[in-house]
C-alpha cells in the first residue's frame, strides 16, 4: 500500500556545517525485520555501531510487544481477550490498549464512525471473501455491521477499564496499529539518544528529527494531479492508504481492505490517500477515514486536527472529485 517512496538522505555528507558534535560524529544506519506482517523498516543516526543495533533492536522489540496487545491474526493478544470478556462488566486494560482506544475514539467521533477499529466482525467476513471470491452472506453482513460501533464499547480513561455494551463486538486496529507502533518504536529510539530516525512500518511512518546536516527526512509522495512530489519532512507521521494492492473483484466490482462501517461494503473507489500528521498513528487512522469520506466529506475532519495535510492520489482513469465513493 506504499505508492510513497522514502528517499533517506545519505550520510552525513558535510559534518562542517553540522551544529553539534554528536551530529557531526553520527553515522547512518538502516534496519528491516517483519513486524505486524509488514516489512518494518528503521533509519537512524548514531555514533556507533553497537549503540545503533542495540537501539533497532529495541525499537523492533516494542512494535513486535504492541503486535500482542492489539492484533486480531491472534485469539491470544490482550484485544482479542478482551473481545472474549463478559458483557457489560468493566474489565482492566493495560495503558497501551487504553491510549489506542482513547485514540481511536477521537477519530471515531471526528469521522463520524468513518474510522471504526470495531468493525472487526466485518473485517473478518470480507478477508473471507478476499480468499473465496464471494461476497459476504448478505444476512451475515447484517449482523456484523450491527455488532460495529465504538458506541458499544464504554471506555472509562480513569479507572483503565473498558466495557463492551454488546455481545460480537470485536476490534480491528489494522488502521491505526502500524501508526501507533511506529511512534513507539521512534520514541524508544530518543529515548535511548537517538533523535534523529525513522520508522516505516509497512508504509506508516514515523519520522522523528531531520538528518543531521538536513532540514528533513525526503519523502515522495504523489500529489492530486498524480504528479510525484518531494517532500522534506521532520516530527511527523506519513500514512497513505488506498486499494492499489489489496482490492478483491467480484462479478467486475472492486472492493477495497478498506470498509464503509455504514454499508459494511468494501470501498469501491480506486482513491489513494497520502496524510500527513502530528503523529503516525493519526496520519494512519485519518487516512483511513479520508479514504471512506473522500474529498469533500472528509474536511470537517480535517478542522479537529487542522495541521494535518491530505494528497489524494488519483485513480489512472478519473480525478479525485471523480472518484469520491
Ligand atoms: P493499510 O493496511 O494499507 O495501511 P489502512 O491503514 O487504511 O490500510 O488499514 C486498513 C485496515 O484497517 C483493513 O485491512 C482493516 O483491517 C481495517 N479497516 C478497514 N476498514 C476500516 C474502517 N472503516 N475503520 C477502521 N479500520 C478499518
Ligand atoms: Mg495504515
Amino acid at each position: 500500500m506504499v505508492a510513497l517512496i522514502l528517499c533517506i538522505c545519505g550520510c552525513a555528507s558535510n559534518p562542517a556545517s553540522h551544529a553539534q558534535q554528536a551530529e557531526a560524529t553520527a553515522f547512518r544506519f538502516e534496519f528491516a525485520r517483519v513486524v505486524m506482517g509488514s516489512r518494518a523498516r528503521i533509519v537512524l543516526y548514531a555514533p556507533s555501531e553497537g549503540d545503533a543495533v542495540e537501539a533497532a533492536r529495541q525499537a523492533f522489540d516494542e512494535m513486535d510487544r504492541l503486535n500482542l496487545v492489539l492484533s486480531d491474526y491472534t485469539d491470544t493478544s490482550e484485544a482479542m481477550r478482551l473481545c472474549a470478556a463478559p458483557i457489560g462488566v468493566p474489565h482492566p486494560v493495560s495503558p497501551d490498549l487504553l491510549d489506542v482506544l482513547l485514540k481511536s475514539a477521537r477519530v471515531f467521533e471526528a469521522s463520524d464512525g468513518a474510522f471504526d477499529p470495531s468493525l472487526g466482525e466485518l473485517t473478518r467476513l470480507w478477508r473471507s471473501s478476499f480468499r473465496s471470491g464471494r461476497l459476504p452472506d448478505p444476512d451475515q453482513l447484517a449482523d456484523a455491521t450491527a455488532r460495529s460501533g465504538l458506541r458499544l464499547v464504554r471506555i472509562d480513561e480513569a479507572r483503565s477499564t473498558i466495557e463492551l455494551l454488546a455481545p460480537g463486538v470485536r476490534f480491528d486496529f489494522g488502521a491505526i496499529g502500524k501508526g501507533y507502533a511506529a511512534d513507539r518504536a521512534l520514541r524508544v529510539l530518543a529515548r535511548r539518544g537517538l533523535p534523529h530516525a525513522m520508522v516505516d512500518l509497512g508504509g506508516d511512518i514515523a519520522l522523528g528529527e531531520a538528518p543531521p546536516g538536513e532540514s528533513g527526512w525526503r519523502v515522495e509522495a504523489t500529489d492530486d494531479r498524480g504528479e510525484a512530489r518531494e517532500l522534506l519532512l521532520a516530527n511527523l507521521g506519513v500514512a497513505t492508504s488506498g486499494d492499489t494492492y489489496r482490492s478483491v473483484t467480484i462479478d467486475g466490482v472492486r472492493y477495497s481492505h478498506i470498509l464503509d462501517p455504514r454499508t459494511g461494503l468494501g470501498l469501491r473507489s480506486s482513491l489513494a490517500v497520502t496524510v500527513i500528521a502530528d503523529e503516525a498513528w493519526l496520519a494512519d487512522a485519518i487516512a483511513c477515514a479520508a479514504s471512506v469520506l473522500g474529498p469533500k466529506r472528509v474536511q470537517p475532519l480535517l478542522q479537529r486536527w487542522s495541521a494535518t495535510r491530505i494528497l489524494w492520489i488519483p485513480s489512472q482513469n478519473g480525478s479525485a472529485e471523480d472518484d469520491e465513493s
